[in-house]
């Protein structure tokens, strides 16, 4: 199929350019998107002739020529309701803009455009403009109003087939309407409403960079007296050292919408938090040598050597950044004694990491889905999404338990049975994840301080709320007296976290990573601090 072959109906208020006449036999130019609609309307009319065939009707290209942004985003929404209600047949909707602004490129492609080409248009990318048609999966056909035509004509069907329509069209509606539940969700937990602030990272001096960059290869990191342009920085120096990988070059990230990701007000659950579990991954994995430590320093080789790829590397990364993303500042034990809607909607299992996980996984949907690919991108789905949910603090046992007996046999036996390779590296990305979620206990101590002292916070502020609430308060939940303050003891309540929960977990998941082993030590160093301060 040659590109003359292909029907152009340009709309703008701009004469079409010499190129596209050159290019396609047939160009039509109309001033807006309304005359489009009743051109395309009328073609659809014809269309209705059955000597016309679909393959005639997918080999039209509309170009929207985007010359006012504002505007023609409404053109192109008008445009593309039509051809969902199925009101002006098949065509493929382009769009093309001067405005090289990557967040209005994504939304021209989320409003249902096929393709974007940057103005001035080349013959090259006019040359290649029917391949948009090869491309494109035209979106979803919303469902026949009552009264149109189909509809009128359902009395005449006999009665079983009616039904069976009734039926069809139900289901539909619903398939139709699914993400609403999902937008509601993000309406009510995640504030998408709220201002959102441009990272210009090309702002920062090379020394801030330098400065950064050295403080990323650190096991002290503290990211307290970082700005968010700081940490938005941090996150893509981490991320670009994975997409220097191979296989990893058609990935990229706008660290910016992670930052958004996070309320800033929660003392704990903050863009601090997911950047510092971030750097202890990176850190981690460089140690472990699949990645170059930064600056340069010996690493180790463990079991895991063969067993990780770059995907991997990439996939933990995400996790780690994204395990609480839209954190609501309280735990999962209030959203369910409040009946809040998340726990309502997830069955009180793994409230908040579900709902961290389907926003997370929203972010891959919108910028990775291409270079993922169908198979790759439903493992990956599957990777990513048990990852986050593996942070949650009521599967560590299970999870205990798993690792125990995975460190204890050898790497291709489990009871005598050789490990299914996807069992297993869900395993390690879970022991991974929850030794960096947790990893600020074994920081240096004056770092570890300041992280349990926000945690503190936050639960003390939930347990205000609780008490207004009359709810069960997450203050008396730790098995320790409160003290005169009717405060939870910091001290204690954290030596009782690391010597019950954090070096029992290093030293199991040491078994298998050495590096480990060391997280485990710097932790028992600080157990021993604490416990000279109770
Ligand atoms: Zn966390």
């Amino acid at each position: 199929m040659k590109p003359s072959n292909y029907e152009l109906l340009v709309v703008s208020p701009f004469q079409p350019i010499a190129l596209l006449r050159d290019t396609f036999k047939h160009v039509t130019c109309v001033k807006s998107a309304k005359e489009a609609l009743v051109r395309l309307q009328t073609q659809q009319q014809q269309h209705q002739d059955p000597t016309t065939t679909t393959t005639d009707r997918s080999r039209r290209l509309l170009l929207i020529d985007m010359e006012n942004e504002q505007g023609n985003i409404i053109s192109l929404k008008l445009l593309i309701y039509h051809l969902r209600q199925g009101t002006v047949g098949n065509f493929v909707p382009l769009v093309c803009c001067a405005n090289d602004s990557s967040d209005y490129m994504l939304a021209c492609i989320h409003h249902g455009a096929a393709d974007y080409l940057l103005k001035p248009l080349s013959l090259n990318v006019i040359q290649t403009m029917f391949l948009a048609a090869h491309r494109y999966s035209p979106p979803q056909r919303l469902l026949p109003s009552p009264t149109s035509s189909t509809a009128s004509l359902k009395s005449d069907l006999p009665q079983a087939i009616q039904s069976e329509c009734h039926h069809y069209h139900q289901l539909k509606q619903i398939f139709n309407q699914h993400d609403g539940i999902y937008q509601a969700v993000i309406n009510m937990y995640a504030n998408p409403n709220r201002p959102k602030k441009e990272f210009d990272l090309a702002s920062l001096s090379t020394d801030r960079k330098t400065a950064l960059e050295r403080r990323l290869g650190e096991w002290g990191f503290n990211p307290f007296d970082l700005s968010d342009l700081d940490l938005v920085y941090c996150v893509s120096w981490i991320f670009d050292q994975a997409f220097h990988l191979p296989d990893l070059a058609p990935f990229r990230l706008s660290s910016g919408d992670l930052c958004h990701g996070y309320h800033a007000t929660n003392p704990y659950h903050n863009f601090y938090h997911a950047v510092d579990v971030l750097q202890s991954m990176y850190y981690l994995v460089s140690r472990m040598g699949f990645l170059h430590p930064h600056p340069p320093a010996p690493t180790t080789t463990s079991r895991l050597h063969n067993r990780i790829t770059s995907i991997d590397i990439l996939a933990l990364f995400l996790i780690c950044i994204g395990h609480d993303l839209g954190h609501p500042g309280v735990t999962n034990a209030f959203m369910i004694n409040a009946s809040t809607s998340l726990s309502l909607l997830f069955n009180d299992i793994s409230v908040l990491e579900s709902y961290h996980a389907m926003l997370l996984y929203r972010l891959i949907k919108t910028y990775w889905s291409d270079a993922l690919g169908a198979p790759l991108g439903a493992l990956f789905r599957k990777r990513v999404v048990n990852g986050v949910i593996a942070t949650d603090m009521a599967l560590h046992q299970d999870y205990m338990t798993k690792l125990k007996a995975f460190g204890r046999t050898s790497i291709d036996d489990k009871d005598g049975k050789p490990y299914d390779e996807e069992e297993e590296r869900l395993l390690i990305y879970a022991a991974l994840i929850k030794c960096a979620d947790i990893s600020n206990i074994a920081r240096p101590f004056e770092v570890a301080k300041v992280w349990a002292n926000r945690l503190v916070e936050e639960l003390q502020c939930q347990g205000q709320l609780e008490a207004e609430l009359g709810l069960p308060s997450c203050l008396n939940g730790f098995g320790l007296p409160l003290d005169s303050k009717g405060q939870i003891p910091l001290a204690a309540f954290q030596h009782q976290f690391i010597t019950k929960v954090g070096i029992g977990f290093f030293d199991v998941v040491g078994d298998i990573v050495p590096d480990l082993k060391n997280w485990a030590h710097m932790a028992r160093q600080n157990a021993s601090l604490w416990q000279q301060q109770q």
